[in-house]
């Protein structure tokens, strides 16, 4: 651990940014304050630049020659939010970690609370939305219904709903989340799945500062399927069943025909009923064909070992960036350590 000579706790505040120029100098201005105020914590804020196509990593490198407690780190392309925050919890070397969007939907605010809610003996602390301004109702409804499913579809640990990525860690915590090295990265699911101590702070969270969410509906429904497939094996049991329930069927209406045209005698006929079947069955065919292929290609994902992300430029000179890039250290096997 970086200890320098004094004995606070360290806190890392980990901000995955893509495309952020408008709000980070507001939301490095709040941070600031709070952090500011939080006495008895040093911090050390960790800019993941996403491959921003704007200003963001020149506002960045901007902030970090002013001030000793900023870093940055500028991805080589656009790898996702899961693999800045991946990053940031790479490089993050501190008692404590928050992650947090740089929009400011996510009030930096609500740390100081955090942290002493994580001092009453949690190793996370999540921030729980109690409403959610600025978001359209079919978002809304389709998150409800996709936790709805990951309960019903997830055994062993439960997908806290209406948290986002916002929370605090520890560094065993930290530690245990490195580990993970995936590279299909369901994030909420990843951060459940560690489990440990965990609590919740309540907010309520705001419409973003400025510009657009990076998230549209079919990204969001990919990442849906992303999240199902990558904690549970339920959809090809699913599949399983179908294909058992869809033979039944056709086993029963088999006899029934036999039947009949033993009873009745048959004029060829049921021309309809031929085409509907095949249909279906080409569809249930399908269907199943792609739950089974979902799962192949996150082997095939898996199998390549890419690393989850490249790093193009760093901007700032705290030990924690200067390091040597962790993902090779750690990539191997973080231990995990204890408090
Ligand atoms: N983000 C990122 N990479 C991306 C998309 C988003 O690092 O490919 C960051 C973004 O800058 C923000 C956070 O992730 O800090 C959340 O993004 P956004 O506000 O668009 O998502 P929403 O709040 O709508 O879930
Ligand atoms: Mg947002």
């Amino acid at each position: 651990m970086l200890k320098s000579g004094s004995d606070q706790a360290s806190v890392a505040i980990v901000v995955p940014v893509y495309n952020e120029a408008e709000v980070l100098p507001e939301f490095w201005r709040r941070l600031e304050a709070v952090m500011q105020a939080s006495t008895g914590f040093r911090f050390h804020a960790i800019f993941v630049d996403d491959g921003s196509r704007d200003r963001s990593f020149a506002i960045l490198q901007e902030i970090a020659a002013r001030d000793a407690r900023v870093s940055a780190i500028r991805f080589s392309r656009n790898f996702g939010k899961e693999a800045a925050m991946t990053a940031g919890i790479d490089y993050a070397d501190a008692d404590w970690t928050v992650i947090i969007d740089a929009d400011l939907q996510d009030p930096p605010e609500l740390i100081p609370e955090m942290l002493r809610r994580a001092g009453d003996g949690y190793d996370v602390v999540l921030a729980h939305r109690t409403s959610r301004h600025g978001e359209s109702w079919h978002k809304q409804f389709f998150s409800h219904l996709f936790y709805r499913l990951m309960g019903i579809l997830n055994p062993g640990f439960d997908l806290p709903t209406d948290t986002g990525d916002y929370r605090l860690m520890s560094r065993r915590a930290i530690a245990a989340l490195a580990r993970l090295r995936e590279s299909n990265r369901f994030m909420k699911g990843i951060f459940a799945w560690i489990g440990f101590p965990t609590s919740k702070v309540s907010y309520e969270r705001d419409p973003r500062y400025s510009g657009t969410s990076k998230f549209d509906f079919l990204k969001l429904l990919n990442h849906a399927i992303d999240g199902i497939t990558s904690f549970s094996t339920m959809p090809l049991r699913i599949a399983t069943y179908l294909g058992l329930l869809v033979s039944l069927l056709a086993f029963a209406y088999g006899i029934a025909v036999v039947i009949r045209t033993a009873l009745y005698g048959d004029p060829v006929a049921g021309f309809p009923t031929l085409i509907a079947s095949i249909l279906f069955l080409g569809g249930v065919q399908l269907l199943c064909i792609g739950i089974i292929g979902e799962y192949v290609g996150r082997i095939y994902g898996e199998a390549k070992q890419r690393p989850l992300y490249l790093i193009e430029g760093i901007a700032g000179t705290h030990a924690q960036i200067k390091n040597d890039p962790p993902q090779r250290s750690r990539e191997a096997q973080a231990p995990v350590d204890t408090k």
